[in-house]
This record gives structure tokens, C-alpha cells and sequence, in this order.
């Protein structure tokens, strides 16, 4: 049963609450950025997702440099707190930028960097308030932090979409700074509270001087010109596009570096986070589906109109945030249950389960698309029971990842190791997009219904196999991964 606070630390509600804030500014620019980039800005549509897709990319970018400051620099809380100091500079930037684009993209650059500060090293502290003995509860505790998660990025869209939309661009940007500056202010009041191994600091290193200029000052100094750099590169988004890839071969490269240092039992519980994280890649790309193709997909085929009420496409949005908050306390359940009955599966277990449900979900779109060929238009149910199943899977992978991260990562690795976790999704992003197009929404547009769904029917089966291959290899390796855990 979901229980609540009670017997978690007392950290853990302000973790809750700080996320929960941050994934409300978070969630409210990433409703209106594109909107705003086409409809303020008027940048073509497709200038505006380079934008938007570049900007994530660097949020991702920046979770590795975050783990490297809080692992061997200032330690997780610090980290933490500074992130969320540049996210809130980011969207007051926004707020005043009154149309400078170059303020605008500024501030947008912070955001992304103040974003990977801050996101990674949090859920390293909800780890870090359990010890090994505890390992139910870390769980537990990350079901509960998830919640948080959620709440925010379900009333995010609504609340900033509503005041950008109709009052005005700029005030939806300042209530996410209002956002941002509630998380940071729970966030200060409890660092007392939070536990030594969130602040272990190196002091000698931070007070050392490199050219007579402390390092602590460098430090600063190279954070606003990341931003900076963020900033320039997406005010020219082509160039933006390459630049991410590279970035993203070298921190490969530099992982690859951090594995040779490591000791043999070290690599052995690192090689289970990499090897999760790869299923996990597979999970995102199918999840990713509902920003990347199904909007497309539910804007022309899928019938919106009930009782005379069209309901708008960006809605359905809110309902998969819903669905999160509403299956999370009926997950914690499950698991519970599964332990009682003494079946609790793995960490690769609850993978395998999360990627078998999320491959189900396209299975019913198959079928939406065959009820469509009867009766022209798709049901809006096929994709309330799809977006269901793959929330369902979400919950399976998401907060059990992170958990296992914590739990597996060298304790003075962690903060790389969750930089890593989250640099997985940039790639998800990437072949998300690619399975998007290989279901071909691009050359369907222009076609008559039937003859769209007939593609996407054939697009949607390739994906499912896809699923089906990958969740069977992780259901036959399961058990191999369980028992070295
Ligand atoms: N919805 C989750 C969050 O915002 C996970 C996002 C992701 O990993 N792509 O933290």
C-alpha cells in the first residue's frame, strides 16, 4: 500500500516537493516553448521542435558535468541548489527578455543547465536518505518522490499554457519562475535536515587558485559560459544538431574512460546499470511515441469530438501525467503484494514487466486502426487504454531505475552515474524521432484516410515486433542480471 510519509525521512518530502516545483517550471516552458517559437516568434514549425529538441538534448548534456561537480567538488545538495539558482535566473530572463531574442535564448540556455544541475543529483539524494539495509523503502521512497514528479508535470501545462496563452507569453515564462523559486525555497529550508553524504565537499580543491582566481570562481565562470554556448547554438539550430551529437560521442568516450578505472566488483554493478539502461533506451523510444508521433497520429485519425465538445489534441497530454499519479499508489500495491507473496521480481524483472506492457500498448493502437478502417475515424479510447499501458510501463522502469542507480553506482560515482542514466533519454529522443519516421508520418500527410492507415497499421506492427524481440531478450536474461544483484 502506498503509505505515505510515514516511516520515510523527513528529507524525502522536501525532495518531493522541490522536484515537484522544478517539473512544474520544467513541464510549463516545454508546453509553451514551440507555441511561442511559432506563434510569438513566428520561426517555422519545424526551426521550432530543432529548437525545442536541441534544448532537451542539452539538459541531458549537462547531467554529466553535474555529476562530475557533486561527486568530486561540492556534493549533491550544493549542486543541487545551484541548478536550481540558474534555472530561476533562466526563466526570469524569459520573463523580462520583452521579445531580445538574444535574452531569450540566454535564459532558455540557463534553464538547460540549471536543469541538469539540479534533476540528477536531487533523485541521487532520495537514494542517499537509505542505507543498503533498506532497500524496500529506497524503492518506496522513489515511488513516492515519482508521485511529485507528476504532480508538477500535470498541472504545469495547464496553469503556464493557460497564462501564456491568454495573458501573455512572457507572464506563463514568470510563473514558472514563481515555480522554480518555491522549490528552491523548500529546497534551502531543509538543508540542514539532509544527510552528511549529500554535502561532503572538497574544500581544499574548491578554495585551490588556478592563474591567482579561485577554483570556485572558474567554476561559476564556466557554467554562465555553458549557458552562453547553449544559448548561441540554439539561436542556430542546424549547427546546433551536429554540435549535440559530437557532444554525446565524447561523454561515450569518457565513460568508457571512467570504466577502466573501476575495480572488478565495481564493474560488475556498474554493468548492471549499463545493461538496464539499454532496455531502458528501448522503453523511452516506445514512450516517447506520445510527444514524437502519436500527437500526429491522434490529430488526423482519432476522433475528437464527444458531445458536441472537440476536445483539444494537447490535452490527452495532461491524461498520461494523470494516469501516472492515479496507477502509481496501485503499483506500490502490486509490488507490496508481490512481496508478500514472497514473488517480488528483480530490478530486470520490473524492466521486463514495464517493456512487455508498453509493447502491449501499440498492440491496441493496431486494433484502434483496424476498428478505423470500419468505422473512418479511431476512438479516442484506443489511446486513453495505450497511453495507460505504457504509464503503467513508465512506473515499472522509471522510479526503479533510479533506485537502482543509487543503489549500484560507487559511492563516489553516483552523480556520474545518474548524469549517465539521464543522458540515455537524449539517445531515446534520437531514435524516437527515427522510429517516427519509419512508421512514415512525413510522406502519409497528403493521402486519403484510408490509404493513412493502412501505413501507420504497418508502421505500428514494425514497432511491436520490435518490442516483442526486445522485451523477450530481457525476459530470457532477467534472472542472469537478478542474481548478480
Ligand atoms: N517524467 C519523468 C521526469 O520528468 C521522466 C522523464 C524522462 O526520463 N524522459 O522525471
Amino acid at each position: 500500500m502506498f503509505t505515505g510519509w510515514r516511516n520515510h525521512p523527513r528529507s524525502l518530502k522536501r525532495l518531493f516537493f522541490t522536484e515537484m516545483w522544478e517539473r512544474f517550471s520544467f513541464y510549463g516552458l516545454n508546453a509553451v516553448l514551440v507555441l511561442f517559437l511559432t506563434k510569438a516568434a513566428h520561426i517555422p514549425e519545424d526551426l521550432a521542435l530543432i529548437i525545442f529538441g536541441s534544448y532537451v538534448t542539452y539538459v541531458y548534456l549537462s547531467t554529466t558535468i553535474a555529476g562530475f561537480l557533486a561527486d568530486r567538488l561540492y556534493g549533491y545538495a550544493k549542486v543541487a541548489f545551484i541548478g536550481g539558482i540558474f534555472i530561476l535566473i533562466g526563466h526570469l530572463t524569459m520573463a523580462l527578455s520583452n521579445f531580445s531574442f538574444s535574452l531569450f535564448y540566454f535564459g532558455l540556455g540557463c534553464i538547460a543547465t540549471g536543469t541538469g544541475l539540479l534533476k540528477p543529483n536531487v533523485s541521487v539524494m532520495v537514494g542517499k536518505l537509505y542505507s543498503d539495509e533498506h532497500e524496500d523503502m529506497r524503492v518506496q521512497g522513489f515511488n513516492i518522490y515519482y508521485m511529485g514528479i507528476n504532480i508538477g508535470a500535470v498541472i504545469a501545462p495547464t496553469a503556464v499554457g493557460f497564462v501564456a496563452e491568454k495573458v501573455a507569453w512572457h507572464a506563463g515564462f514568470g510563473l514558472a519562475a514563481i515555480g522554480m523559486a518555491l522549490g528552491l525555497y523548500i529546497f534551502k529550508r531543509g538543508e540542514k535536515e539532509f544527510p552528511a553524504n549529500c554535502k561532503v565537499a572538497n574544500n581544499e580543491l574548491i578554495n585551490s587558485r588556478f592563474a591567482g582566481i579561485k577554483l570556485n570562481i572558474w567554476v561559476y565562470v564556466m557554467l554562465l559560459a555553458l549557458a552562453a554556448i547553449f544559448a548561441t547554438l540554439l539561436a542556430n539550430p542546424i549547427q546546433s544538431t551536429v554540435v549535440s551529437g559530437i557532444c554525446l560521442l565524447i561523454l561515450g568516450g569518457y565513460i568508457i574512460s571512467l570504466w577502466r578505472k573501476l575495480t572488478i566488483e565495481e564493474r560488475s554493478k556498474v554493468w548492471i546499470i549499463l545493461v538496464l539502461s539499454i532496455f531502458s533506451v528501448s522503453y523511452w523510444t516506445l514512450s516517447n511515441q506520445t510527444i514524437a508521433s502519436l500527437p500526429i497520429f491522434i490529430d488526423r485519425v482519432v476522433d475528437l469530438n464527444y458531445f458536441g465538445v472537440t476536445i483539444p489534441a494537447s490535452s490527452i497530454s495532461s491524461f498520461y501525467s494523470l494516469i501516472l499519479i492515479i496507477l502509481a499508489p496501485i503499483i506500490a500495491w502490486f509490488w507490496n503484494f508481490t512481496k508478500q507473496i514472497k514473488h517480488e521480481p528483480g530490478y530486470a524483472g520490473k524492466f521486463a514487466l514495464g517493456l512487455f506492457v508498453a509493447t502491449l500498448a501499440f498492440v491496441f493502437i493496431i486494433f484502434g486502426i483496424m476498428q478505423a478502417e470500419h468505422s473512418g475515424k479511431m476512438s479516442l479510447v484506443w489511446i486513453l487504454v495505450c497511453y495507460t499501458l505504457l504509464g503503467f510501463g513508465e512506473l515499472c522502469i522509471s522510479p526503479n531505475g533510479l533506485a537502482l542507480v543509487t543503489k549500484y553506482a560507487p559511492q563516489n560515482l553516483s552523480g556520474i552515474m545518474m548524469g549517465l542514466w539521464w543522458m540515455i533519454n537524449a539517445f531515446a529522443g534520437l531514435t524516437a524521432g527515427l522510429i517516427a519516421q519509419l512508421i512514415g508520418f512525413q510522406s502519409a500527410d497528403k493521402l486519403p484516410v484510408a490509404e493513412q492507415l493502412n501505413i501507420y497499421q504497418n508502421g505500428f506492427i514494425k514497432v511491436t515486433i520490435l518490442g516483442i524481440i526486445i522485451t523477450a531478450i530481457l525476459f530470457i536474461i532477467r534472472n542472469k542480471i537478478d542474481e548478480r544483484s
